[in-house]
């Protein structure tokens, strides 16, 4: 287990929908339910690391309105350290609305509000504890100036650094520096293989030879990195290593937070050799997906501990 994972990004009030179909454009379809919940990678991510068992520390930016005491309140019940989270007048909290159809599908529009707020100065106070053994998780939801701070405090302090480049960063000056592992899915990694000119990533994913994409993309960011492939489970180049860890065979319900659960198992249990640590992530993504909800379906690990079969199957990058 890691000592403490300390998670800096984005916190939002999400609201999922469930409809029959997603609605298109110029569209109005009738919800099934409706529920809320914390979402936002950052909160995502700290709600499965502190279900991992993880001692977890959340670092963002709330606004001062009432959706900010009900996130802190959830949050703090699912096992969260929410000190580090600062309230900031002058723009909303985060928000989401989630529609998530009945293949399990999702299309999901983002108000960043309080988020953009994020700056070195909360990194900084956030992070003032963060030790060797620490982890320190990122994503893309953030400014990546306040991302890039964070990351440098964390190495000096002699943590770990995981950035899971989620969204996709759409030009250079959205790369995080100072990387220990980068998580990407399959879209995120040829994006980022783009934005790096590494040949063979102009290709779409569905194309592209994605094990050589991530070794290339690990040597060009002088970093570890994983990427996952929803039902496929995920690829890996660790310490000079990699191969394929499969993901169980499950009935996928939502796909929301599955790779965010994925981020969160990984950074609590960095201690284990790669494939265990894998293995361990990739089931606490498969069920996930069993369950609708965003971060109400990410599961405990005791949930997922049971699933535990011999889920590798090494390849040759
Ligand atoms: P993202 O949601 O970030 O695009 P993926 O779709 O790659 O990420 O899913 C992340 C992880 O969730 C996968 O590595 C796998 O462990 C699990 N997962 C996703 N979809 C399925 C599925 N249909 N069956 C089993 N596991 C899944």
């Amino acid at each position: 287990m890691a000592a403490t994972v300390f998670v800096f990004g984005s916190i939002n009030a999400d609201t999922s929908y469930r409809v029959a179909a997603l609605p298109g454009a110029g569209e109005t379809v009738i919800a099934a339910s409706a529920s809320s919940s914390p979402g936002g990678k950052g909160a995502n991510q700290a709600i499965a690391s502190a279900a991992a068992g993880a001692p977890t520390r959340l670092i963002g930016a709330v606004g001062t309105d009432v959706a900010a005491t009900s996130l802190l309140e959830a949050l703090g019940s699912r096992g969260v350290d929410t000190a580090a989270i600062a309230p900031r007048t002058g723009a909303p909290t985060g928000s989401a609305v989630v529609y998530v159809d009945d293949a399990g599908e999702n299309c999901i529009v983002v108000l960043s509000g309080a988020n953009e707020l994020l700056d070195a100065e909360v990194a900084s106070s956030g992070l003032s504890s963060i030790g060797a053994g620490d982890v320190l998780v990122l994503q893309s939801e953030v400014p990546a100036h306040a991302s890039r701070a964070a990351a440098a405090i964390a190495r000096t302090a002699g943590a770990s650094v995981i950035w899971n480049a989620a969204p996709a960063p759409a030009s250079r000056s959205d790369l995080v520096g100072d990387v220990d592992l980068l998580v990407v899915n399959e879209t995120e990694l040829v994006q980022i293989a783009r934005l790096l000119g590494i040949r063979g990533a102009t290709d779409e994913p569905e194309t592209a030879n994605l094990a050589g994409l991530l070794s290339a993309t690990a040597a060009a960011l002088e970093a570890d990195a994983i990427c996952t492939l929803g039902a496929a489970g995920a690829i890996y180049v660790v310490a000079g290593s990699s191969g394929r860890v499969a993901a169980p065979k499950v009935r996928a319900v939502d796909t929301t937070a599955a790779g965010d659960t994925v981020v969160g198992y990984l950074a609590a249990h960095a201690q284990l050799p790669i494939v265990e640590r894998l293995r361990l992530a990739t089931s606490a993504g498969a069920l996930t997906v069993t369950r609708a909800g965003a971060s109400s379906s990410i599961p405990q690990l005791t949930d997922v501990e049971p699933m535990l079969v011999d889920l590798t199957e090494r390849t040759p990058a």
